[in-house]
């Protein structure tokens, strides 16, 4: 016999199993935990199917680390794209190019593989939360300096009271649930 439907939207549905875990990695931050949405195997499946919606006319997905390699891989598996990490610094084994962002307390950095992505391919982004957008931001310019052209962004969770959004000006930005 086949499962009962899910009750529920797919924003009530994530907003009640994502876990806000107070001040974690450090004081002030309210993390927002989604490893409660992978076990629940109907809404990880949901969310992925949710994704795909962004994702029209990509050629790769490319997912950040790390929680973006959770989402990104098996949602370029449902498209039949190629998945591309991009990962923090030191990580990846072959030449490499970098993008470095500013923190709150000093930056960061993001490297793909300088062969990674085709030069004219269009690119879908994807991670789990956009919270300042200094990350994504930094994706675009990776993909962009890599030759690809970015389609578009998409993210389980949007924290909207950290502003993310307009950092990433036009480009198309899709998320599955905002926290305003
Ligand atoms: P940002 O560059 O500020 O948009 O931060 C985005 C990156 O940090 C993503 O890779 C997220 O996984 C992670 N992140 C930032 N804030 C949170 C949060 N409150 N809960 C969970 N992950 C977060």
């Amino acid at each position: 016999m086949p499962a009962d439907p899910p009750f529920g939207s797919l924003q009530e549905r994530l907003r009640a199993c994502i876990r806000d875990v107070p001040d974690f990695p450090r004081a002030g931050v309210a993390f927002k935990d989604i490893t409660p949405v992978l076990v629940d195997a109907r809404l990880f499946q949901d969310v992925v199917r949710a994704l795909a919606t962004a994702a029209d006319g990509a050629d790769v997905v490319v997912g950040i680390e790390s929680r973006g390699f959770i989402f990104g891989a098996p949602l370029a598996c449902l498209l039949g794209c190629g998945f591309v990490p991009f990962r923090k610094p030191g990580k990846l084994p072959y030449r490499t190019e970098r993008v470095s962002y500013g923190l709150e307390y000093g930056t960061d950095a993001l490297e793909a593989h300088v062969d990674a992505i085709r030069p004219g391919q269009r690119v879908l982004i994807v991670d789990d939360v956009l919270a300042t957008g200094g990350t994504a931001a930094a994706a675009v310019e990776l993909v962009q300096r890599l030759g690809g052209e970015a389609l578009g962004t998409a993210f389980v969770v949007e924290l909207g009271f950290l502003h993310g959004r307009p950092r990433l000006g036009s480009l198309p930005l899709h998320s599955l649930l905002t926290y305003e």
